[in-house]
């Protein structure tokens, strides 16, 4: 069967470790979704000049943020690598020239949600980088390389956020600022409809409408490019199914599926 495919809203480093509605969303995904042969992650927390692709047989856990209790610290995720899959990633996106980095350990965008997803870790862990300075139709493009992973027993999991503006990030996180809601509705709107071309240029539709909503939402594109990776690999015959619909201040959790019809629904967390 054809593997899904998700783009997880991953929010705060804590949600790997608190038992929270988004924590346990993804614990819901791991006891759902048909067990995949390897995943593979395009994380936020990987940037890249070049296309890199992990190629470690035994990935190190990375604590790629600063500030957080010493639990969040001691987490260890010892999912193996996958060297052959990512020979086939570098592969795929051919006649790119992919870098394969067998030093690149799992950033937390990656261990993160896959911890709760996959507590035994006995899935092996694939990471794509995200290369910088490009178009949001590159990304979608290269991306679109990577569907036949999907019959190769591939869960291919994106982790980002699409509205992340922590600068303008104020506590408590109950009420969403006005402009990231806008933003993320209009985001669930391009999704419902498929509208690639504005999903891909937010920016260019925010100054056609004399918006800055979008500008506040992506003030930079990390952590946004991997939704584009997501929807790249939808066909027609896939269905879309939004969860985590939730801005919280200027972060939002909106996270979404895209499976098959025939593929059994869980009811959104
Ligand atoms: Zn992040």
């Amino acid at each position: 069967m054809r593997q899904p495919v998700l783009f997880l809203g991953h929010g705060s480093p804590m949600n790997a470790i608190e038992a929270n509605i988004f924590h346990q969303s993804w614990q819901q995904l791991g006891r759902e979704l048909p067990k995949p042969r390897a995943i593979l992650v395009i994380s936020a927390h990987w940037e890249t000049d070049d296309i890199a692709v992990s190629s470690s047989a035994s990935p190190d856990t990375i604590h790629d943020f600063g500030g957080f209790p010493p639990a969040l610290h001691a987490v260890h995720y010892p999912a193996a690598g996958n060297p052959e899959l990512a020979r086939r990633v570098a592969e795929l996106l051919a006649p790119e020239t992919v870098r394969l980095d067998a030093h690149r350990g799992l950033d937390h965008g990656s261990w993160g949600v896959l911890l709760p997803m996959y507590p035994a870790a006995d899935i092996p862990v694939v990471q794509l980088s995200l290369a910088r300075g490009k178009s949001g139709a590159w990304h979608l493009a290269l991306a679109q390389r990577l569907a036949p992973l999907r019959d190769e027993g591939v869960l291919i999991i994106a982790s980002g956020d699409m509205v992340h503006n922590l600068r303008l990030l104020r506590w408590p996180l109950d009420k969403a600022e006005p402009w990231a809601l806008r933003a993320q509705n209009q985001f669930n709107d391009w999704l419902r409809n498929d509208a690639r071309d504005w999903l891909a240029d937010p920016l260019a539709a925010g100054a056609l409408a004399g918006s800055t909503d979008f500008a506040l939402a992506i003030p930079t594109p990390e952590h946004y490019w991997p939704m584009l990776y997501a929807l790249a690999l939808r066909e027609p015959s896939d269905s879309l199914t939004l969860f985590n619909d939730v801005v919280l201040g200027s972060l939002s959790m909106t996270s979404f599926r895209i499976a098959q019809q025939d593929l059994p629904m869980q009811s959104p967390a």
